[in-house]
């Protein structure tokens, strides 16, 4: 049975969060001394520390209720926040998936937390035998999930998600950074079917704002209210909160530039299919398209020489780079450059 309170941290339960001014007075008022902010200015007052602006309109969009949603100074604070809050570092664990994106490595590490990196099997598939053993281990806090998976691209099936969700007595983080360029839907919508649920998305991909640093964790209230508790005070400054509201009331725009990009890749796939180089294509539901040629290492060096900028990915998937969907006039400039090479 899974049970939150046996997997917090017992420092983390006792915790008591920090109050901030803006938490202490709730209301407004004419005259603001509470904060030892400058008078002066017009970034001079601290943010929002709930982002209850962004909250309410992702509420309204992803039909959760705001004390389900967490933000993050990317959702790399949120995977972060994960470590910290369910894993006693030196002691316990956590799992992924190999090849999946590097960060939650590099965060296990500085969180001194060992990450179990499980192969993916058969064109990425996650093997539910292998997993098995690890599913009743005590000290396995987190399994994430990224999907779609980077740098591979492709989704994980739902039974198995479903699977490890029903077996697993520690937090599932599936990451979903790329799902808005996939048709499946987001697990978001399934957070009353499970408590150790925590979804993990980002305004960094589809919603085009990398530069803001802004990432979501949909979960359970109570989970919510420890990375609320954890976080620091103001981790989304004012302006980067104005610019994730100004897109969330521009949805229109959000879903003609997701499209573009989502025809652009399918031109892309197209066009590698005439390139010999190009040994495999493989399928994918994000803004990316992992290839495999002949020699990664040389094909990456020749597009640097051309000023085009792949990630090499030789030393996670033999000889695969990832290529990110450009614009049009990158993506035209990119398939030159590939076709000239010999
Ligand atoms: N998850 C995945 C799978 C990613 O690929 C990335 C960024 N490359 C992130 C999370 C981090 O995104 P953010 O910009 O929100 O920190």
């Amino acid at each position: 049975m899974f049970s939150l309170e046996k997997i917090v941290r017992k420092n983390i339960q006792k915790l008591k969060a920090y109050s901030s001014a803006r938490d202490e007075f709730k209301g407004t008022a004419e005259v603001y001394l509470d904060a030892n902010e400058n008078p002066f200015g017009t970034l001079n007052r601290y943010p929002d520390p709930k982002q209850t602006k962004i909250k309410e309109r992702l509420s309204t969009i992803k039909n959760v209720e705001d004390n389900q949603i967490f933000i993050g100074n990317g959702s790399d604070e949120v995977i972060d926040l994960a470590f910290r809050i369910f894993c006693e570092p030196g002691k316990d664990k956590a799992l992924t998936f190999s090849p999946t994106y590097g960060m939650y490595d590099v965060s296990a590490s500085i969180n001194d937390v060992e990450l179990i990196k499980q192969p993916l099997v058969n064109d990425f598939q996650i093997s539910l035998n292998q997993l098995q053993p690890y599913l009743d281990m005590e000290d396995v806090k987190i399994i994430f999930i990224c999907s779609p998976n980077n740098p591979t691209g492709n989704c994980f099936e739902d039974e198995t998600i479903q699977y490890i969700l029903d077996n697993f007595n520690g937090m599932v983080i599936i990451d979903e950074a790329y799902i808005d360029f996939s048709t499946r839907d987001s697990y978001a919508t399934q957070l009353a079917n499970y408590p150790n649920l925590i979804v993990s998305q980002t305004f960094s991909k589809a919603w085009g704002l990398a530069g803001a640093r802004v990432g979501v964790a949909y979960a359970n209230s109570n989970i919510i209210d420890l990375y609320n508790k954890v976080k620091p005070p103001y981790n989304v400054s004012t302006l980067n909160q104005e610019a994730i509201i100004a897109s969330l009331d521009n949805i229109s725009l959000f879903e003609a530039n997701k499209n573009t990009i989502i025809n652009e890749k399918d031109w892309l796939m197209n066009e590698f299919k005439n390139i010999k180089l190009i040994k495999k294509i493989y399928p994918t539901e994000a803004n990316f398209i992992l290839i495999e040629v002949t020699d990664a290492n040389a094909v990456y060096d020749t597009l640097v020489v051309k000023k085009i900028i792949t990630r090499n990915r030789n030393s996670l998937v033999n000889n695969c780079l990832r290529i990110t969907v450009g614009s049009k006039e990158e993506n035209t400039q990119l398939i030159t450059a590939l076709k000239s090479i010999i």
